[in-house]
């Protein structure tokens, strides 16, 4: 039985060898060990992750960690590997089918268990975590569950009804930027009807952010070039268009800067992953990315964040300029933002979720079929309507979640309503942004303000309208610790993946 007669100050140092807990890490783990259902929102690079591995040694039964990248579950599995644990695994399609069925037969080997939601909502999985004792179940990145989050994940929101599938294991939810909106959204999807909730300021204070006006495209690239230049890496940029970035990487090496490479979900998984180990590991200097890189990517020296494009709201603006930093050292985070810039915004926004001639497409090809043959006619269905991934993922779970097709016309208009809802209140997110982008108001302020935070501290090096000191964030002398060994990425990646 736990008990609260644990010295948690040493059993962080005889597992993790750390002198001390980051704010609010204490109190999340101290909640969790007191058998409370707990919701913690703690800032990037805090060590979320540590508020379950902590626990998990504590308690008798496995930790469940439900995680919405491929890329950060075998980030985090190896990082675990590296501190010296060797009971945890991850449950993803990366494993081949004889894999995951040795892994299956063996679960109750692993003390951590990481899994994909959709991995979680195959009967089969289940089944096997069902025979586990589940001492702890983790939603890591929990604002993926929010409908209204920048970065909702359909199948997050079936976790409710897995965790009950699961006989309600204790529960922990992490993120570091939920307004209470989202929060609220996270403990409803959950279905807790008890719970804890730790709430830390979202704010990184040695980050110092900047917007930058540029007055045109064209001057934007240049601008890029010449701050690549002269900042201290490594360093990411953000865009909101692949082509974009590969563009710039081109754009980059004609430069003579070699050590930088395009990141993006058009990119199949093996490059992802191989691109985001030698980020991790030096190897790479600079990354040109989409939203789809850095997710948990738990790099310590990140001096700087660009955003080339607007982010689409505060949140993933957060979130992506909270991977500089964490160790703690300044770095900064340049937003070049040139006037109409949303346009590119708004375009993304109409075209993620399927409009209504889609929707209309899709009845059409339904009429007269059962809701459960649709899924088994994907292509079919995806060329006929015109769907992209994310449209074709939301179309079928709405459709699967129907008891029957009877109602169709009337339900789909249902959906209709939600697609509508769903696009005007991320309009009105990039409104927000692009406010906040043009003020001439503390910058940090704004943003802890939007959290209903309040800005309590001075800090030097705050934003472009408080005033920065540019020089600690210029480029130090060229190292010359070329990496002279040739390293095995793929071998080396494979013994990751595969290793138990
Ligand atoms: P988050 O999920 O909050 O972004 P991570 O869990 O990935 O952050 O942890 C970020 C880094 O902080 C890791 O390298 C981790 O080892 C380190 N860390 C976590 N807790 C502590 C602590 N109490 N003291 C020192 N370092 C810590
Ligand atoms: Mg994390």
């Amino acid at each position: 039985m736990i008990t609260m007669s644990h010295n948690l100050e040493k059993e962080l140092q005889d597992h993790f060898r750390f002198p001390s807990f980051r704010p609010g890490q204490k109190e999340v783990v101290s909640s969790v060990i007191d058998s409370k259902h707990t919701v913690a929102v703690l800032p990037t690079g805090t060590g979320k992750s540590l508020c379950y591995q902590l626990p998990g040694y504590l308690l008798p039964g496995a930790v469940v960690i439900v995680s919405p990248l491929l890329s950060l579950m075998q980030d985090q599995v190896e990082q675990m590997q590296m501190q010296g644990e060797k009971r945890v695994i991850a449950l993803n399609s990366f494993l081949t089918g004889t894999e995951r069925m040795r892994v299956l037969s063996q679960l109750k080997k692993y003390k951590f268990i990481f899994i994909s939601p959709e991995m979680l909502n195959l009967q089969e999985i289940k089944k096997k975590l069902r025979a586990l004792s589940i001492s702890l179940f983790v939603i890591d990145e929990a604002h993926c569950i929010s409908q209204w989050g920048y970065d909702f994940r359909p199948d997050y929101m079936k976790l409710g009804s897995v965790r009950e599938e699961l006989d309600n294991p204790l529960t922990l939810a992490l993120t570091a930027t939920a307004t209470k909106e989202v929060v609220s959204d996270i403990v409803k999807s959950l279905h807790l009807h008890s719970w804890e909730e730790h709430l830390f300021s979202v704010d990184r204070p040695n980050i110092a952010l900047k917007v930058e006006e540029v007055e045109n495209p064209e001057l934007k690239e240049q601008r890029l070039l010449d701050l690549v230049a002269s900042l201290q890496g490594p360093g990411i940029i953000y865009f909101s268009s692949r082509k974009r970035a590969e563009a710039i990487v081109e754009r980059l090496r004609s430069r003579g800067i070699d050590s930088v490479m395009a990141y993006h979900g058009g990119m199949d998984q093996e490059s992802r992953t191989l691109i985001q180990q030698q980020f991790i590991h030096g190897q790479l200097d600079l990354i040109c990315a989409t939203s789809a890189f850095g997710m948990g990517v738990n790099k310590e020296d990140i001096r700087f964040i660009i955003h080339y494009h607007l982010p689409l709201q505060i949140e993933s603006y957060l979130q992506e300029i909270g991977r500089a930093g964490r160790d703690g050292k300044k770095s900064i985070a340049i937003l070049l933002y040139a006037p109409g810039d949303e346009a590119l915004s708004y375009h993304l926004v109409e075209n993620e979720l399927p409009n209504e001639f889609q929707i209309e497409r899709v009845i059409e090809w339904m009429d007269g079929s059962s809701h459960n043959t649709i899924q088994y006619h994907e292509e079919e269905v995806r060329n006929f309507a015109g769907l992209n991934d994310i449209q074709w993922r939301l179309i079928n779970d709405f459709i699967q979640s129907m008891e029957s097709t009877e109602y169709l016309q009337s339900n789909m208009k249902k959906f209709i309503r939600f697609v509508e809802e769903r696009t005007s209140l991320k309009k009105k997110k990039i409104e927000e942004i692009k406010n906040w982008a043009q003020s001439h108001q503390c910058r940090r302020e704004k943003i802890l303000n939007y959290f209903d935070e309040e800005k309590k501290i001075v800090i030097k090096d705050c934003c472009d309208v408080c005033g920065i000191d540019f020089e600690p964030f210029r480029k130090k002398e060229e190292k010359t610790e070329a990496i002279t060994f040739p390293f095995d990425w793929k071998s080396y990646l494979s013994t990751i993946l595969l290793k138990e």
